[in-house]
């Protein structure tokens, strides 16, 4: 983990309301890994406005060029104020900062399943997935076309996507969560599995579930993986202070090992942002 002032090389409008960031940051870069952020402050010439940096997950890292970036959605202060800073600016940050996902083991197929922008970090997962031979398929939700982000990024690295938009105009009309469910690679024994030479529990017995974005769309996912017997992996997206594990602002209550003893505080920032989904206590 490291601090540093990198360069912006590349700064653009990707879809309504987002960015792509691209940062040289050649020592952040060498060690990063699917599911870590940095976290950014929002402007150069007055970075004490907003005081606190926002976290933003890693979407690519490229190792060899030195480069990390991000995908961000203008949601307030923060952001509105990164989506000013230039290309050729200097943007500071820390990181990388938290818990990665897990690989699983050989043998397993990922199913990605992303709303918004929780999106991003799915993209790094599927390509270090990709890399260790481990299939994935990803599940795209989003409010309204104009708001499908990645999509691209996913068909670049050889990823099927499926896309669900709750007003229908993209894809699947409604909860990307149904979409994965009705999946064949997904759904329980039902038509799906008529006449295929696959049982539906060794279809989901070869099934890792990562899951990010809006807190509602997690905990539905979370429980169609419990109840198709998948294990899962989710990465919360809590507001943070430090980012480091010191203000205590992104704690969120989970069960300690072994699942379903007492439920403890746990920080985002530090233990996460990646949880087993079976752990969180969802509210
Ligand atoms: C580990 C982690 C990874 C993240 N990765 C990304 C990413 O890759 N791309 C991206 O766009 N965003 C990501 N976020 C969310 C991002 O940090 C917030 O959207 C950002 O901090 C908002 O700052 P702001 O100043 O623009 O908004 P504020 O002015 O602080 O708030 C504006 C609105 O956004 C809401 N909001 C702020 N933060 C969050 C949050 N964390 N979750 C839900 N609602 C929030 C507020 O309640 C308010 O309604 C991530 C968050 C975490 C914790």
């Amino acid at each position: 983990m490291v601090q540093e002032k990198a360069k912006i090389l590349l700064h653009r409008k990707i879809a309504r309301d987002h960015y792509r960031m691209r940062l040289k940051a050649p020592s952040a870069a060498r060690g990063a890994r699917p599911g870590q952020f940095i976290h950014i402050r929002c402007r150069e010439e007055s970075p004490y406005d907003p005081l606190l940096r926002r976290p933003i997950s890693l979407v690519d890292v490229d190792p060899t060029g030195g480069t990390l970036d991000i995908v961000y959605k203008v949601m307030g202060l923060g952001t509105r104020a990164l989506a000013q800073m230039p290309e050729g600016s200097k943007a500071d940050f820390i990181g990388p900062l938290g818990k990665p996902f897990a690989f699983p083991p050989k043998g397993k197929r990922a199913v990605l399943i992303g709303g918004g922008v929780g999106i991003p970090p799915l993209v790094f997962l599927a390509k270090e997935l990709l890399k260790k031979k481990i299939k994935a398929t990803a599940f795209l939700g989003a409010r309204t076309k104009e708001w499908v982000i990645c999509r691209d990024d996913f068909r670049k690295l050889g990823v099927p996507v499926h896309v669900a938009t709750d007003d229908g105009t993209l894809g699947f009309h409604g909860s990307v969560v149904d979409r994965a469910a009705e999946s064949g690679r997904v759904a329980p024994a039902t038509r799906h599995f008529l006449g295929s030479r696959d049982s539906a529990a060794s279809v989901a017995g070869d099934l890792v579930f990562y899951i990010c974005g809006p807190t509602g769309m997690m905990k539905a996912a979370a429980a169609l993986a419990r109840r198709r017997g998948i294990p899962a992996q989710v990465s919360l997206e809590e507001r943070m202070g430090c980012a480091m594990g010191c203000c205590m602002g992104c704690v969120v209550e989970v069960n300690t090992e072994p699942v379903g003893s007492h439920a403890r505080f746990q920080r985002v920032c530090t233990e996460g942002p990646v949880f087993p989904a079976e752990a969180v206590l969802w509210r």
